[in-house]
């Protein structure tokens, strides 16, 4: 089994998600006591909020790459940033390692792709529906991606920052989300992305008229089939 290394605290509430997630895969796939063999390097998450609201996305980026390093140095074989939003920086972590980086893009877009639908919603921080370095990345992919309008993309933004990363999941918020798919929904948008990796605290299939991409999830499977697929592993992903 290929060690799982993990780039989080960003926020810890989708951080323990990954945890669990990780374990409940891979006792899926093994059964009995099996579980995933893992290191998670996590950060204080207000020092990288302030570095967004700041704009010194190079100082962030400095942040992360000390610890994909540390991630490699425990002996990770991969290195996953568990959350959407600083994967603005992803160029920035791959280079600081020889380990590969699990992109989140590529791994939602690959799941969009293999449901056969082109033309999605997304739904995250302002940061990711408002830039480019995701949108451009699942567009690469030959995905169309629609975004909320400015109030929608506002509630969800606020709602991601006050609300879940610090363990709330409120049912009005539930509700405020769901009025944002539905637009998304009748402007053409035929699965949503959960672009966020708290958002599946709040909203799931069932909350949803169309598919729902969770991406904390599809992260999570990428990283337990990577771990344990088969094929000579080389000499350190041996042990
Ligand atoms: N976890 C969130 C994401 O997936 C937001 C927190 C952050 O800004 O990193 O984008």
């Amino acid at each position: 089994m290929r060690t799982i290394g993990l780039l989080g605290g960003m926020s810890w509430e989708s951080s323990a998600e990954y945890y669990r997630l990780l374990n409940e895969l891979t006792r899926e796939r093994l059964g009995g006591l099996h579980s995933s063999r893992c290191v998670l390097y996590s950060v204080d998450f207000a020092e990288i909020e302030r570095l967004q609201v700041e704009g010194r996305w190079d100082v962030a980026a400095e942040v992360l790459a000390e610890g994909a390093r540390a991630l490699e140095a425990a002996g990770a074989d991969m290195v996953l940033i568990c959350t959407n939003t600083m994967h603005k920086v992803a160029d920035e972590v791959a280079a600081a390692v020889t380990i590969p980086l699990l992109h989140l893009a590529d791994t939602t877009a690959s799941a969009v792709r293999a449901s056969g639908l082109r033309r999605v919603g997304l739904l995250g921080t302002a940061f990711t529906m408002e830039q480019d370095f995701y949108r451009a990345r699942l567009a690469a992919q030959g995905l169309e991606v629609l975004v909320p309008d400015t109030a929608g993309r506002s509630t969800v933004h606020r709602v991601i920052y006050d609300e879940l990363c610090v363990g709330f999941v409120r049912n009005e918020s539930r509700q405020e989300f769901q009025a944002v798919i539905r637009e998304l929904v009748a402007a053409g948008a035929e699965g949503i992305v959960l672009g966020c990796t708290e958002i599946e605290l709040l909203i799931s299939a069932d909350d949803c008229p169309v598919p729902v991409f969770p991406t904390t999830r599809l992260h999570a499977e990428a990283a337990v089939g990577r771990a344990l697929a088969d094929g000579p592993p080389s000499p350190r992903e041996s042990r």
